[in-house]
């Protein structure tokens, strides 16, 4: 299924219950304004190589379009199209002035060397530099890109427009960035998993938890949920899976994936698995951290949590869906349970814009406050319809833009 048709049956479902118009479907439905551009750039070599990049803003009703930047291989329109859509969604979830953008370039950031990115980034933005800006469009990371990209976005943007560090959010501590951003996705899964757990009345200490992907949420997921007494049994990333079913030792883990380059492949600390096998694994919560489309028809009988907190975006497919909520199993969504991010990135931008610094204390107590009222208004609201907590979390976003999009009239 394509992925802006999977987004599409999400919309639909909340949409009928909030009984709107197929004229304001279409409305929402659409994006503002679809770029791609050309990225030429001279390689290391000398050679040329042409690249492809788009800018998706779906939504600004709320405020300005707001979402990453993607660099890998398979980025194309439809993609960035549904994603961005996600992030309109996301972003009225959790109740932050923005709307939803996503952007992407279609390269295989591993086989170009820094230099080469840094020109592809800057290229980039001479080519969009005018669609976006502090008010207007704010980009963050996303797959394959870092903060050091969002630093060379912020330099070449100031080269046409001045300084303005709140253009793009996501940005080294050291360089009008501010701590928190970075574990603030990881951070947010785990609060909201808390949460969920504590709803179904499930003591937290030695809960049995799966997390697939070990790259930045996964890491500070499983740091955050060990700290809370959970117990870890299963981690996998793209080149291996371990499991232990009195738990496995979080700090070794990532002590281990620190000293080789991120990986977990050779971990000592448990036994080897299957990446099926971890989405199997016996457990409470599984927590899906890496890709999207992971959890189909194929695998969604096997699934054996009684929970699943989508850390990744789209990880579970929608006639996945449907038969997990057939077998009674609980899915926190995308939308709901990775929002932490972006929440971050809006202290970020909060800041950039005062010249102020909030420290770290600050910057969680307000992430913990706004993902957990936004947990409890979907939970409530799912309650109260009797839909599934995905349904109530579009629920509320939609809401949310279509009443924002009244407000501001349409004249
Ligand atoms: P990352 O690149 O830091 O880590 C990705 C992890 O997934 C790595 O450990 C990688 O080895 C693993 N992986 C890749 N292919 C795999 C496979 N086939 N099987 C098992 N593991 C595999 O990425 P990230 O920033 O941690 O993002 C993970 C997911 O969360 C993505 O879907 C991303 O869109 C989503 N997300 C991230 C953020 C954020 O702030 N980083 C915010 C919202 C959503």
């Amino acid at each position: 299924m394509r992925a802006t048709d999977a987004t599409r049956l999400y919309f639909d479902a909340a949409a009928d219950q909030l009984d709107l118009s197929p004229s304001m479907r279409e409305l929402l439905l659409t994006a503002k304004r679809e770029v791609q551009v050309q990225i030429p750039i001279e390689r290391d070599s000398g050679e040329l190589a042409t690249f492809i990049g788009y800018r998706v803003q779906h939504n600004d009703a709320r405020g300005p379009f707001k979402g990453g930047l993607r660099y890998h291989p398979q980025v194309d329109l439809d993609e960035v199209r549904a994603l961005a859509a996600l992030m309109t969604w996301k972003t009225a979830v959790v109740n932050i002035p923005y709307g939803g953008a996503k952007g992407g370039v279609a390269i295989d950031p591993r086989s170009c060397s820094v230099r080469e990115l840094e020109r592809v980034t800057r290229r980039f933005v001479d080519a969009i530099h005018d669609l976006f800006g502090p008010d207007v469009d704010i980009p963050a990371p996303d797959m394959g890109t870092s903060a050091d990209v969002m630093a060379w976005i912020m330099n070449q943007y100031g080269k046409y427009h001045g300084f303005a560090p709140a253009c793009v959010t996501g940005k080294p501590v050291e360089y009008h960035g501010i701590p928190g951003r970075e574990e603030a996705t990881g951070r947010g899964v785990g609060t909201l998993t808390l949460k969920l757990l504590g709803r179904i009345g499930r003591p937290i200490p030695g809960t049995r938890i799966a997390i697939q992907g070990f790259g930045n949420v996964g890491t500070h997921t499983a740091k955050y949920l060990h700290d809370a007494e959970c117990r870890i049994v299963a981690v996998g990333d793209a080149t291996a899976a371990f499991h232990r079913a009195d738990g496995l030792d979080v700090l070794e883990l990532l002590r281990y994936a620190r000293e080789h380059d991120g990986r977990l492949a050779g971990f000592p600390g448990g036994d080897a698995i299957t990446g099926a096998e971890l989405l199997a694994a016996e457990c409470e919560v599984l927590i899906p951290a890496a890709l999207g489309g992971v959890i189909t028809t194929a695998n969604a009988g096997a699934v054996r949590a009684r929970l699943i907190v989508e850390a990744a975006n789209a990880p579970v497919e929608p006639d996945a869906d449907t038969i997990l909520a057939e077998r009674g199993i609980t899915v926190l969504p995308d939308i709901l349970a990775n929002a932490g991010g972006v929440t971050a990135s809006w202290f970020e931008w909060v800041q950039n814009r005062q010249h102020y610094q909030w420290g770290i204390n600050r910057v969680r107590q307000e992430l913990d406050r706004i993902l957990s009222e936004a947990f409890e208004q979907v939970w409530h609201l799912a309650q109260s319809r009797q839909v599934p907590l995905r349904t109530a979390a579009y629920m509320v976003g939609l809401g949310r833009v279509a009443r924002a999009t009244v407000l501001g009239g349409l004249a």
